[in-house]
């Protein structure tokens, strides 16, 4: 039985925790869950994914309740099947795909996965990313998961829905990602539901201004059948080697052109730093990398998510994960 002190992180750490345990069949609990965010302790969409886990490898859990902040999982055998996680508000169903994704890799037959909740959803990935960015470069690493958006679902109206069909990994492969090569392509795309397309024109202007950008390369999707109100401005950068999305989200009190304003911060402090991974992808790759055994990339200064992701990455499994400095915001992350 690992014991992991969870006050130091958030939602991550659990998830983290709950795909390690299902993988390395190694039994946990974790206490002080979520202990410092303003509502501690485990919330719906961290429910579905502890509920998603225990199905896939047919745990026992105690401690799963709203609020909880001690919960232990003891995994039995991974199973491949047809799933079907609905969430049931608009929690984050990519966070919950994550969670199951690499233990489904490993089970010995295909799995499909339904998932409903928030697609589009602030302070997780949204489904384009999933599928332009995480899903291919776990594909380099022979992880084969085709993740199809059936339906927009933001924050808070939910009702978003993605299907994912998952194949047992072909002989995993580690992966180098230092170099990102020269940028090729920029884009931008502004999503819309039941709101003004004046949001999204406005966000775009802003991105055409600083980023450079010509009409042909910048998009207006207008969500439809609108479930709620939602925006989300995504900024697509196409290198020789690596895509990488950088997201905001719109909320109320935040202007149009604030939002447009942070996604180009965002982008532009990426194509600065010549790295070849985003501060996104950087945490979310750790444990995929671990699991192959080796792996490496280039990155911009680390988070905290990535600090304490492969801390608690490094209890399960007998790697190293060393964060090296090259240059100012541009690491280089080892793992071995
Ligand atoms: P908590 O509420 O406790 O903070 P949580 O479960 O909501 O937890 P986090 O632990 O903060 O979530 O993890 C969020 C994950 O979403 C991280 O892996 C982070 O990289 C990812 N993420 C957040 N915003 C984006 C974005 N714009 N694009 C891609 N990934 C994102």
């Amino acid at each position: 039985m690992i014991e992991i002190d969870g006050s130091g992180g958030g939602g991550q750490l659990l998830r983290t925790a709950l795909t390690l345990s299902m993988v390395t069949a190694t039994p946990f609990t974790m206490t002080g869950i979520r202990a410092k965010r303003n509502r501690p302790g485990l919330m719906r969409q961290h429910l579905t994914a502890v509920e998603a886990a225990r199905q896939v490898c047919g745990a026992a859990v105690t401690g799963a309740d709203a609020g909880s902040q001690t919960l232990t999982f003891i995994p039995k055998a991974i199973r491949s099947g047809d799933y079907h996680f609905p969430i049931g508000t608009a929690g984050s169903t990519t966070l919950v795909l994550q969670t199951v994704l690499p233990a489904l890799s490993l089970a010995s037959h295909a799995s499909t996965i339904r998932l409903e909740g928030g697609t589009h959803n602030p302070l997780a990935p949204p489904a384009d990313f999933l599928i332009d960015v995480f899903a291919p470069t776990l594909g380099k690493m022979g992880v084969q998961a085709d993740i199809r958006l059936e339906r927009h679902g933001f924050y808070p109206a939910g009702g978003g829905v993605m299907n994912v069909r998952v194949q047992p990994a072909r002989a995993v492969e580690p992966l180098h990602l230092m170099e990102r090569g020269e940028v090729r392509a920029i884009s931008a795309r502004a999503l819309i539901s039941n709101l003004s397309t004046s949001v999204a024109d406005r966000e775009l202007q802003v991105v055409a201004r600083r980023l450079g950008l010509a009409e042909g390369a910048m998009k207006m999707h207008e969500v439809k059948p609108a479930l709620g109100p939602g925006n989300a401005l995504m900024i697509r950068i196409e290198s020789e080697h690596v895509t990488e999305y950088f997201t905001t989200f719109g909320e109320r009190g935040v202007s149009a052109e604030q939002v447009a304003e942070q996604a180009c911060e965002q982008a532009q402090r990426y194509i600065k730093a010549g790295v070849a991974v985003g501060c996104y992808a950087a945490d979310q790759l750790l444990l995929p990398m671990a699991l192959v055994g080796s792996g490496s990339f280039s990155t911009t200064a680390p988070t905290d998510h990535s600090r304490t992701n492969a801390s608690l990455i490094e209890k399960f499994l007998s790697v190293q994960i060393d964060f090296l400095e090259l240059r100012p915001d541009a690491w280089k992350v080892v793992i071995g």
